[in-house]
């Protein structure tokens, strides 16, 4: 086995492991959310993951961006197919090991080949819609900083990573044309042929040529596994989560509300003394410290598994933002904002844990990153979670920070304290008692 072979299952055995260990670090930070059970209608479940993860059905509500977003898709996702043999050729020192499936190989090499053009334009339409034209919801100013790095880097990083895979396939054809040994005559190369012919690859030496595929070979693969333990730090993390997001999206209606159940259960018990009480949860653990039950959320804890899912999953595309009543009319509230503060700060608890080996509390919360103000705004229209491409529901995580705003801290609005001091004390929102509520009868 030769050297460069063995530098090769080093670097893929160093990428696999740092991203196997990043991933299992994401999915403890998403149980530390409470235990919530989603298991019903698993044909449903199924359907919906195929309509809209793979079949991107929400996506293409907005048809640009949409077909854009699934040239990108797909081709990334198919020309990776290729990586298989790149694996095996780099542990091996073979060079285009699949070669012997004959025409299908043609076609495949091929098939990529026109998909890379279509992944190269399409990233470079991106950038310019959110460097140059500044689409609104794409130049809002929480994505200042981080985020829009973020999205630039991913795109200017698709872009390298198929320049060099036409590059790469450019100088082997032109070393196939040579008939230059180890370059075996396999595969179609409608693309980079052309480029070939555009970069005057004839005029080069077959040293300088097979140096050119090999800095490309190598860029290409090198690339991808730094991608691949990219993604945990960035919002295209999505790639990964959106199939299992979609598969445990609510079912229900969207604009139904879940009582508190253990709440639910104790009043019905009261009201009826045939109904047993509920059974007391077992307590949620957090990095071995029992956490206190709350009322709402005060902190990442108390949402449900399935919130933090979501704010992994989020693409930070803006969509929902952009349909919502009270962002357009100038509210604070921006759906997509919470989201991204939700994964801040599940991040931050993460890299609390990781640092003292349990939960120490940091002094902060949600509520730390997320305003009463922005909470209040929520009309709960539920045009947000509508809009997003991958089912995820900012309510319910908007609602559960309110619950605990009103129960645990009475933190509401004027007039929210004025309708829950009447329901409380004339059992309707109005300020008159049930006695008086037919004397309009008499008017
Ligand atoms: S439910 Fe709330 S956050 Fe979502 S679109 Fe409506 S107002 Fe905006
Ligand atoms: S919540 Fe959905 S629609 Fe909103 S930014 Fe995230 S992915 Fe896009």
């Amino acid at each position: 086995m030769g050297i460069a072979s063995i530098v090769f299952i080093l670097l893929v055995g160093a990428a696999s492991w740092l991203f196997g260990r990043n991933i299992m670090r994401i999915r403890r930070n998403i149980l530390l959310g409470k235990d919530e059970v989603i298991n019903d209608r698993k044909g449903e479940r199924w359907a919906v993951m195929t309509r809209v993860a793979l079949g991107q059905s929400k996506m293409v509500v907005r048809p640009v961006a949409g077909i854009l977003h699934i040239i990108v898709y797909a081709g990334f996702v198919i020309i990776n197919i290729e990586v298989l043999e790149i694996i095996i050729d780099g542990i091996f020192g073979t060079h285009r090991v699949l070669s012997f499936l004959g025409p299908l190989y043609d076609f495949l090499i091929g098939s990529f080949e026109w998909l890379a053009i279509g992944v190269w334009v399409a990233c470079a339409i991106f950038l310019v819609r959110r460097n140059i034209i500044k689409l609104k919801r794409l130049a809002m100013k929480e994505l200042d900083g981080w985020p829009k790095t973020d999205a630039n880097l991913i795109l200017v990083t698709e872009i390298a990573l198929m320049t060099a895979f036409l590059v790469m396939n450019a100088a082997d054809w032109s070393l196939q044309q040579r008939g230059v040994e180890h370059y075996v005559a396999a595969g179609a190369y409608p693309v980079s042929s052309t480029v070939a012919s555009l970069a005057s690859f004839s005029a080069l030496s077959s040293g300088t040529l097979i140096a050119i595929e090999r800095i490309c070979w190598w860029f290409h693969i090198i690339g991808i596994l730094a991608f691949l333990n990219y993604l945990v730090v960035s919002k295209h993390l999505h790639i990964l989560l959106a199939f299992p997001n979609v598969w445990y999206s609510k079912l229900r209606p969207k604009t139904e509300m879940v009582n508190m159940p253990r709440i639910a259960g104790e009043v019905k018990s009261m009201m009826d003394p045939s109904v047993p009480p509920p059974e007391l949860p077992a307590p949620h653990t957090v990095a071995g410290v029992e956490m206190t039950e709350r009322f709402g959320a005060k902190d990442v804890f108390d949402l449900s598994w399935k919130s933090l899912m979501d704010a992994y999953s989020c693409t930070e595309c803006g969509r929902c933002t952009s349909e919502c009543p009270a962002n357009l009319t100038g509210k604070l509230l921006s759906p997509r904002k919470i989201m991204m503060d939700t994964r801040d700060r599940v991040a931050e608890v993460g890299r609390v844990i990781d640092a003292k080996g349990k939960w120490e509390d940091d002094g902060k919360s949600l509520h730390t990153r997320i305003t009463d103000e922005e909470l209040w705004a929520c009309t709960t229209c539920n045009a947000c979670t509508q809009a997003c491409p991958v089912n995820i529901d900012p309510v319910n995580i908007i609602l559960e920070m309110r619950r605990y705003l009103v129960m645990e801290e009475s933190r509401t609005r004027p007039a929210l304290t004025s309708m829950f001091n009447n329901v409380e004390n004339n059992g309707a929102p109005w300020a008159f008692g049930p006695d008086k509520r037919m004397d309009w009868t008499n008017a």
